[in-house]
């Protein structure tokens, strides 16, 4: 068992930072025996814990007992572990004394973290506040040129590590579902549902520039084949008699992506209000940002989707920043889909720090809004749902790779065949850290005048090899919620089996995949032995889906 003791403010950071790093933990209470003490900004206190943790920027009182010297760093840099690198949002300083350096400074190359160790206990001074990082982390962000980084992942591997290090086993619950190596979450925000619906307006002109002579540009950069090059053209040439009704809307994908997806299920957003450009955080309207569709016009879609277990969700106009708004477009939703509950993507990504309280407030079960529109990668630098710092329920399925960041020109300006070497770190990290890969690929992207269809199929199929589980976004939510609600709630040794009672709170799910109980193992490793973070040391996985004890064998 850890026990923390950190500052009173920090408490509803610590608690969700457990959720993600599901072990058991308790603040420290006095009086009760701990293996591990894990002190973060604060003083340490006399303790019989074999393990002691000291995460501070500060000065402390500790640091003169062990003779440790401690200078700031400018703010802004980054922590090296073996070949990973952590960036640090928050105060840090490196640390000078007698001891084993584990963390090093980037910029400096003076220490991060250091080892002190004895018969009686092994001290380790860490020269940043972990919780400060992880409230930054999920509260304002990474900034986009870190956005590669799952840093909170990273985090929660060197702490379990050290843990594991320095005891004989350490017990949680990870974020990867019983059976499957890690979820892949498959989502559609609903942009243009047809180009019929946009008459003369600017995104036809938009979409014959595009067609046309930027099509052509495309092919001359290798962007595009001569193929798609000439399809687009017929496209172009096509568009007086789709408006006529004579051919089929090149933008209506829909069950061209039933076909591709057949056999899993995703999660299409919808835009409630049409011609309703909403506001921006500065209250003005960019008439652009209003969709041609409105949800009567596409009921029979709807419950076709439904009908193939597609979930629908909100692709919020207002709902981000007003309250009463968030509820209009709420009911709207639920009045055209029957849905219980209803999630929320916003259009262009809008979001500011009140809004998941006003979703919340206007009962939305989930966000996946929280994500970079100019770039792939971990906005609040986690594979993982959670829940905002802010709020009571609502949790943050956050998105991490979005087609208009990966193909726009003024994005990452990609041609196809690069895709896969750039999205194979997020699915390296999944096979490492488990969580939910969030994809958006847009509703009309896989037909005229883009044709992405080929990065979004082998997507798909990376994702199928690898061994994913493919739940709606409900779905996904639902299972973390799941795991929320589980405690590990005794663990008794028996010669070298371990007795593990786990209890599952609310919502026994049978249609969701199960749970695991992951027992970590110290394999010889020693202070002067640490294993790399990407190294899978020996674990012990056992899977569970009701409350139940558990035995493994050590
Ligand atoms: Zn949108």
């Amino acid at each position: 068992m850890i026990a923390v003791l950190t500052k009173e403010a920090q408490r509803p950071v610590v608690k969700e930072f457990f959720e993600l790093f599901k072990t058991p933990w308790e603040y420290h209470r006095p009086g009760n025996e701990y293996d591990v003490l894990l002190c973060c900004g604060t003083e340490a206190i006399d303790s019989s814990a074999r393990l002691v943790l000291a995460y501070s920027a500060e000065r402390q009182l500790y640091d003169e007992n062990n003779g440790i010297q401690i200078k700031a760093q400018q703010p802004g840099g980054f922590v090296g572990y073996k070949e990973e690198s952590i960036p640090i949002y928050g105060n840090r300083v490196t640390l000078s004394g007698k001891g084993v350096t584990v963390l090093r400074d980037n910029a400096t190359q003076e220490t991060a973290a250091l080892v002190i160790a004895s018969n009686r206990q092994t001290f380790v001074r860490i020269g940043f506040d972990l919780f400060e990082e992880t409230r930054v982390s999920l509260t304002r962000g990474q900034p986009a040129k870190n956005s590669a980084i799952p840093t909170l992942e990273l985090h929660i591997a060197f702490l379990r590590n050290l843990i594991v290090t320095f005891s004989t086993f350490l017990v949680e619950v990870p974020p990867v579902p019983a059976n499957y190596s890690f979820m892949v979450c498959l989502t559609h925000d609903v942009d243009h549902v047809a180009v019929r619906d946009h008459k003369w307006d600017h995104t036809t002109f938009g979409f014959l520039y595009r067609a046309t002579i930027g099509s052509l540009i495309d092919a001359c950069r290798g962007r595009k084949s001569t193929q798609h090059l000439r399809a687009n053209w017929v496209a172009a040439l096509s568009l007086p008699l789709v408006h006529l009704g004579l051919v089929k809307d090149f933008w209506d994908q829909f069950d061209r992506y039933l076909e591709i997806e057949k056999g899993l299920t995703s999660t299409f957003f919808v835009v409630p209000t049409k011609g309703d450009p909403g506001q921006d955080a500065n209250g003005f309207s960019r008439r652009k940002r209003a969709v041609a569709y409105d949800l009567s016009e596409i009921a029979t879609l709807l419950s076709n989707l439904r009908e193939a277990n597609r979930e629908i969700g909100l692709h919020g106009i207002d709902a981000w920043r007003d309250v009463q708004k968030a509820r209009a477009e709420l009911e709207k939703i639920k009045l055209a889909t029957s849905a219980p509950g209803v999630g929320v993507r916003m259009h262009w990504l809008y979001f500011d720090e009140q809004t998941h309280g006003i979703l919340e407030e206007a009962g939305f079960v989930y966000d996946s809004t929280v994500g970079y529109n100019e770039t792939i990668g971990y906005r609040a630098g986690t594979t993982q749902v959670f829940k905002p710092l802010d709020v009571k329920k609502l949790l943050e399925l956050p998105l991490h790779i979005m087609d208009t960041a990966i193909f726009f020109p003024a994005y990452l300006d990609l041609a196809p065949e690069e895709v896969g070497t750039a999205i194979g770190p997020l699915f390296e990290n999944m096979a490492r850290f488990g969580g939910v890969l969030t994809v958006n690929w847009h509703d009309r992207s896989i037909g005229p005048e883009r044709f992405w269809d080929s990065a979004y199929v082998n997507l798909l199929q990376r994702a199928r090899r690898e061994g994913a589980w493919f739940p709606t976004a409900a779905q996904a939510v639902s299972w973390f919620q799941r795991r929320r609600s589980t405690t590990i709630e005794n663990i008794a040794q028996d010669g070298d089996t371990l007795r593990i009672k786990v209890s599952v709170g609310e919502g026994e799910n049978d249609r969701l995949p199960g749970l695991r109980l992951r027992v970590h193992k110290n394999c010889g490793q020693t202070v002067d032995s640490l294993l790399p973070l990407k190294t899978k040391a020996l674990s012990i996985d056992t899977t569970f889906n009701h409350s139940e004890l558990l035995s493994v064998r050590l």
